[in-house]
């Protein structure tokens, strides 16, 4: 391809608006234009490696047993109102009424397509006979991101490979999600991204039935917790925590708490300012309402509560931060002055409690904190439990070493769905004995465009991108240093051809510039390999050849620079 010929706007300075590496890298090296908030047109250059990373994609889906077909963006609101995703959505589902003939009728744009390819599996499978059966897409979705933004990793429009496997017992399905696995790993690697896969959300069927992969980037949006010394990774949402506690019993020598006036302190920070004590010295007491009924929920002031782990804790089913009325009714003081003394709901624990020896509390009186509170003595349980998100050093569930927490970005989710889809659309098989079972479904999601974002995020230095070759725009950029001298442009076509000739994809900067204004573009946009050609080095008969990420040039007899090349590509 010729400069002159394609459409590659690059741009000095970085877009004011741009805050992430990948967007402004995106926007500078003319990968992408936006057209409004969360909507982005991927220009010649970019579209080439969304299309490389498309096909890797689609190589290892079929390398692992799924098969291809393609869906319509365009679905009837009636599905999302079957499986209750409709309300579940909210907004995010981006859903309109129109007129067509005499009718008005509701649409959805699909956010994914779980709904349509289980209705299509309800009316067209029959038996388990038909099954297992994966079937996959690369298609556009639809959402509407409350905040879509850092350029294409969060867009309200996005391509996305999903699959969806149906199965009719549950060893398929793990036998499907393993081989889905397995090809997210492949994936990744051949895309050149780093990534780590965690334990995600747990599933209706229990057990690892989610992992999300993360490539681990520091404006990733997700955080990671990781194990310093084994291959323990979550999502902190889902991470154990793997402490333990001794449950501590009344000290008979403890003095009573003393209340101390706080005025107009209910958060932690400000109590903590104004008291001058750490923040690890606090119990946070947040009020919720679980299935219904009020309950306590004791957390130390510096860890943050996670609601996953409250839900299975209490075995509930619907859990919610009470509101300002019950707060007052249980704790007799508005939000941010409740405490386990004197408390008129029961309460639960969580296991770091137990280890304070001492703690400030609120007071269930407005503007009153208690200190000295003990734990064990002016308050009793006896029992703790994980009711927080992982923190740095915590100790690893699996081998007790420290944890740490890294930001990640979620590029590919897969999830054992077990039977929600299939129940609520009606999609069943009829067993050897005849009788009628919801289908088991899997379903496995990369983000395709963000997966092209977060290599950009992951692979830059100061001058620009640095793509891996498999998904790189072109694998080689050549530069005729000066285009108006005929025997560079005779020498530089000559192997341009060649290289063309060879299979090799070259980016030709045939436009008349200052060699210092190509080569900063040529930084810029990235390729993994560069060839020089200047009147001064053809006197002497040779090309310079460097990667991007050499510092020097190889100088290169002329009459070897095609096989130079070549060999260069294949020993990476
Ligand atoms: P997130 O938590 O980042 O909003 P998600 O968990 O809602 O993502 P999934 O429903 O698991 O996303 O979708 C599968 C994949 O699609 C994700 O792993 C991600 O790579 C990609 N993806 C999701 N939302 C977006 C978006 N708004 N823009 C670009 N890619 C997205
Ligand atoms: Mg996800």
């Amino acid at each position: 391809m010729r400069w002159t010929q394609t459409f590659i706007p690059t741009l000095k300075e970085v877009p004011s608006d741009a805050e992430v590496p990948s967007h402004q890298l995106m926007l500078r090296s003319g990968l992408i234009r936006q057209l409004m908030a969360g909507a982005y047109t991927y220009m010649p250059l970019g579209y080439r490696t969304v299309r490389k990373v498309a096909q890797i994609v689609r190589e290892e889906m079929d390398r692992a047993g799924a098969v291809e077909l393609f869906m319509p963006g365009l679905q009837p609101i009636e599905l999302f109102e079957r499986t209750g995703r409709k309300e579940a959505f909210g907004n995010v589902l981006f859903n309109f009424e129109t007129q067509r003939g005499d009718r008005q009728q509701h649409f959805a744009l699909g956010p994914t397509h779980e709904e349509v390819i289980t209705d299509l599996i309800s009316r067209e499978i029959r038996t388990y006979k038909q099954l297992p059966l994966t079937l996959y897409q690369i298609q556009t979705k639809f959402r509407n991101e409350e905040r879509p933004r850092f350029g294409v990793l969060r867009t309200s429009e996005f391509l996305m490979k999903d699959a969806y496997s149906f199965s009719s017992t549950l060893e398929e399905l793990n036998d499907i999600y393993d081989a889905m696995y397995k090809a997210y790993c492949r994936i990744f690697k051949r895309c050149g991204l780093e990534y780590i896969p965690v334990e995600a959300e747990s599933g209706p069927i229990g057990g690892d039935a989610s992992h999300e992969f993360m490539a681990p980037a520091p404006n990733g949006e997700d955080y990671v917790v990781r194990c310093s010394g084994c291959d323990y990774a979550a999502n902190q949402e889902r991470a154990d925590t793997g402490r333990e506690s001794t449950i501590p019993s009344a000290s008979s020598d403890a003095a009573a708490p003393e209340t101390i006036d706080t005025p107009n302190a209910g958060s932690i920070d400000a109590v903590s300012g104004m008291l001058k004590a750490e923040p690890a010295t606090f119990i946070k007491t947040l009020i919720y309402v679980a299935d219904g009924k009020t309950i306590g929920i004791l957390i130390r002031g510096d860890h943050e509560a996670n609601e996953g782990k409250i839900r299975r804790a209490l075995k509930a089913s619907d859990l919610e931060m009470a509101d300002e009325a019950t707060v007052e009714e249980f704790t007799g003081a508005p939000t941010g002055f409740a405490g386990p003394v004197g408390l008129k709901c029961d309460f639960i624990v969580d296991h770091d409690i137990a280890g304070l020896p001492t703690a400030i509390t609120g007071a269930n009186s407005q503007d009153q904190h208690l200190t000295g509170v003990v734990p064990g003595t002016h308050f009793t349980f006896t029992e703790t439990h994980d009711l927080r998100n992982a923190a740095a050093a915590d100790p690893c569930p699996k081998c007790s070493a420290e944890l740490e927490i890294v930001h990640g970005i979620e590029v590919g989710h897969v999830f054992k769905l077990g039977t929600k889809y299939s129940e609520s659309l009606d999609a069943n098989f009829l067993d050897a004995e005849e009788k009628k079972h919801p289908i088991i479904m899997g379903c496995y999601g990369i983000g395709v465009t963000r997966v092209v974002a977060a290599i950009v995020e992951t692979c830059h230095d100061e001058g620009g991108i640095v793509w891996p070759e498999a998904v790189a725009p072109y694998t080689v950029e050549m530069i005729p240093l000066n285009v108006k001298d005929e025997s560079v442009m005779e020498a530089a076509n000559g192997i341009y051809d060649q290289l063309n000739y060879a299979g090799i994809e070259v980016l030709i900067d045939d436009r008349d510039q200052r060699p210092g204004f190509k080569f900063k573009d040529a930084d810029l946009i990235g390729l993994p390999y560069r060839m020089v050609v200047g009147g001064k080095g053809l006197k002497e008969g040779i090309v310079e050849i460097k990667r991007r990420t050499d510092e020097k040039a190889e100088r290169v007899p002329l009459a070897d620079a095609v096989t130079y090349m070549k060999d260069l590509i294949q020993g990476d």
